[in-house]
C-alpha cells in the first residue's frame, strides 16, 4: 500500500476531515525503525465539537434517531461484512505502527470484531423493557432507551477487538459513538470509517478521530458525552474517573491493566498447562503485550522443575523465531510497539535481575527493531516490581507454592483482579479456587479469553463496568420508570 493512500484524517460526519489545528502524529513501525507517516491528524477541542454536533444532530429527530431495531441489525450486519472483506488491508494498517502479526490480526481481532458485530446485530431488535400491573393503583413501565453521545478511548495492542467491544453494543441499543484510538494506533480504526458510510450509517453515527492523551481529555471531559467506555492503564483510567466527575458524571467504564495469575497445581495436565496456547503460549501470544496476560505464574513446588524446563524450552523456542516481519504471514510473535515501551520492559528486567532468579531471556535481540527475548524469572522478592507491578512485556514471573491455601493467597496479592487462570485435573478444586481468587474473569486449564456472550471486565484496580454478554448492552441504555396512575376520578 503507497503512503498516499494510508487514511490520516478524521472521520467526522461521515467524510475524512483535516483537524482544525496543525498537530500531526508520527508513526514509526516498531520491526525495523522506519519511518510511516508524519501526518496522522490530532483531533483537537473544535473537531471534537464538530463530532459531537454531528453525533447529536443524527439523534433525536435526527435518521438514526427513526431507524427501527430490525434496521440497526441489518446495518451491523452489513458493516460486519464489509469488515470481513476488507481484513486484508485493515491488518496491514494495523500491523505496520504496532507489530503486532497480521496473521493474528486477521485470524483474531478482526475474526473477533465481526462476531462481535454479529452477536450484538442479534440484540438490536430484542431490547424490551416490563411492566407491572396497577396492584397498588399504580401502571409501572420500565423501558430502556439509549444513553445518546457515547465516546470510546482505546490501547493500541488489539484496536479491532476495542471497536467492536465498545461501538457494536452502543449502536446496537441506538447510540451514536465517537472513537479515539491509541496515537500508535490510529491507521487501522482510521480505515474502518469509509466501511461505515458504505454500510448506509448516517453521518455522525459511528466517528473516528485520532490523537494523543490531549484529545483523550477532551472526549473524558466533554459536556455532549454522555458515556464513555476506556481501555487503558489504571493510571489514565484514574483521570477519566476525575474529567468524568468534574464535568458532567458521564457514565463511565474502566478496563484498566492486569497482573494476572494462573496457579499451576501438580495434578494438571502437563500437556494443556505448558502447551502451545496454555501457561507459556497464551502469555507470549502478542508478546506479553495483553491485559490478561497471566504474567505470574503460581506453581506447586513438587512439580516446579519439571514445570520450569518446559516453560523454558518453549521461551527459548519463541525467541529463535523472532525477527521476522509482522507483516508475514508465517510470523507468529512481534516486537513490543516502540521504543517508549521497550524501554520500560527493559526497565523492569534490570529491576528482575537484583530480586529473582533470571531463568531465559532477559536481553534484547538483535540491534534492529523493538525485539526482547521472552524472559522468565524465579521467586522474586515479594515486594519487587516485577512481582508486583504490570510490565505489559515478554517477562513472566513464578512463584512456587506448597499448599491451596498459600497458592490463592499468592494469587490474590495484588491491587489488580483481571483475570485467573487454574490449572488441575480436580474440577471440584478448580470450581472451590475460582470462587476464592479476586479476579472479573477466570479460565479453567485455559488462557482466559473473552467469550461474546460472558462480561468481560476486572475488579479491584483493573476497573469496573463490563464489555460484551448482555451486560454491556445495558451500560449503553439508561432505564426510564413511567408511573401511571389509575385512579384518577373520572370527569
Ligand atoms: P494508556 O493508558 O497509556 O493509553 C490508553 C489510551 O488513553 C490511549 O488512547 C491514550 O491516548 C489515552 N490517554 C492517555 N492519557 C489520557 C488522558 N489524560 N485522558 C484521556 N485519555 C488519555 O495505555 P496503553 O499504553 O495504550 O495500553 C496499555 C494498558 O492498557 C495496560 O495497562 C493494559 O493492561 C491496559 N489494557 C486493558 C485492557 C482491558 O480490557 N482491561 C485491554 C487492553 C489493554
Amino acid at each position: 500500500m503507497q503512503n498516499s493512500t494510508i487514511p490520516t484524517k478524521l472521520f467526522i460526519a461521515n467524510e475524512y476531515v483535516s483537524s482544525e489545528g496543525d498537530d500531526r502524529l508520527t508513526l514509526r513501525n516498531p520491526w525495523n525503525d522506519s519511518d510511516i507517516t508524519k501526518d496522522v491528524h490530532v483531533a483537537g477541542r473544535d473537531d471534537i465539537n464538530n463530532a459531537c454536533l454531528a453525533a447529536e444532530s443524527a439523534l433525536g429527530k435526527g435518521p438514526w434517531a427513526q431507524f427501527t431495531g430490525a434496521q440497526r441489525s441489518a446495518h451491523l450486519l452489513r458493516v460486519a461484512a464489509l469488515m470481513e472483506e476488507n481484513a486484508e488491508k485493515l491488518a496491514y494498517l494495523e500491523s505496520i505502527p504496532t507489530g503486532r502479526p497480521i496473521s493474528a490480526i486477521i485470524h483474531f481481532d478482526i475474526k473477533h470484531m465481526v462476531e462481535v458485530f454479529r452477536y450484538y446485530a442479534g440484540w438490536a431488535d430484542k431490547i424490551e423493557g416490563r411492566s407491572y400491573i396497577e396492584d397498588n393503583g399504580f401502571y409501572k413501565i420500565v423501558r430502556y432507551e439509549p444513553i445518546g453521545v457515547c465516546a470510546g478511548i482505546a490501547s493500541w495492542n488489539a484496536t479491532f477487538m476495542y471497536v467492536g467491544w465498545k461501538i457494536a453494543p452502543a449502536l446496537a441499543a441506538g447510540n451514536c459513538f465517537i472513537f479515539k484510538s491509541s496515537e500508535k494506533s490510529p491507521l487501522g480504526a482510521l480505515a474502518l470509517g469509509q466501511l461505515f458510510k458504505e454500510a448506509g450509517f448516517p453521518p455522525g453515527v459511528v466517528q473516528f478521530v485520532t490523537g494523543d492523551g490531549n484529545t483523550g481529555s477532551l472526549l473524558a471531559s466533554h459536556q455532549k458525552i454522555s458515556k464513555l467506555s476506556f481501555t487503558g492503564s489504571a493510571n489514565v483510567g484514574r483521570k477519566i474517573q476525575e474529567a468524568a466527575a468534574k464535568s458532567n458524571l458521564k457514565k463511565i467504564t474502566l478496563e484498566l491493566g492486569g497482573k494476572s495469575p494462573a496457579i499451576v497445581f501438580a495434578d494438571a495436565p502437563m500437556e494443556i498447562a505448558i502447551g502451545g496456547y496454555s501457561v507459556g503460549g497464551g502469555f507470549l501470544a502478542n508478546s506479553g503485550q495483553i491485559c490478561v496476560a497471566a504474567s505470574r505464574v503460581i506453581v506447586e513446588e513438587s512439580i516446579s522443575k519439571e514445570f520450569c524446563s518446559s516453560l523454558v524450552k518453549l521461551f527459548e523456542s519463541v525467541s529463535a523465531e523472532m525477527g521476522t516481519n509482522p507483516l508475514d504471514a508465517s510470523t507468529t510473535h512481534g516486537p513490543i510497539v516502540d521504543q517508549q515501551q521497550f524501554q520500560r520492559v527493559m526497565g523492569y528486567i534490570e529491576q528482575g535481575k537484583r530480586s529473582a532468579e533470571l531463568l531465559t531471556g532477559g536481553s534484547r535481540i538483535g540491534t534492529k527493531g523493538q525485539f526482547i527475548q521472552p524472559t522468565i524469572f524465579l521467586n522474586p522478592q515479594k515486594d519487587s516490581s516485577i512481582w508486583t507491578e504490570e510490565i505489559f512485556g515478554p517477562v513472566l514471573t513464578v512463584m512456587t507454592f506448597k499448599d491451596e491455601e498459600e497458592a490463592i493467597g499468592l494469587a490474590n496479592e495484588t491491587d489488580y483482579g483481571l483475570a485467573s487462570c487454574i490449572y488441575t485435573s480436580d474440577v471440584t478444586r478448580a470450581l472451590r479456587v475460582s470462587s476464592r481468587v479476586q479476579s472479573g474473569g477466570v479460565a479453567i486449564n485455559s488462557p482466559f479469553l473473552p467469550e461474546l456472550n460472558t462480561p468481560f471486565g476486572g475488579i479491584k484496580q483493573s476497573g469496573y463496568g463490563h464489555e460484551l454478554g448482555k451486560e454491556s448492552l445495558k451500560s449503553y441504555m439508561n432505564a426510564k420508570s413511567i408511573h401511571i396512575n389509575m385512579e384518577i376520578p373520572k370527569l
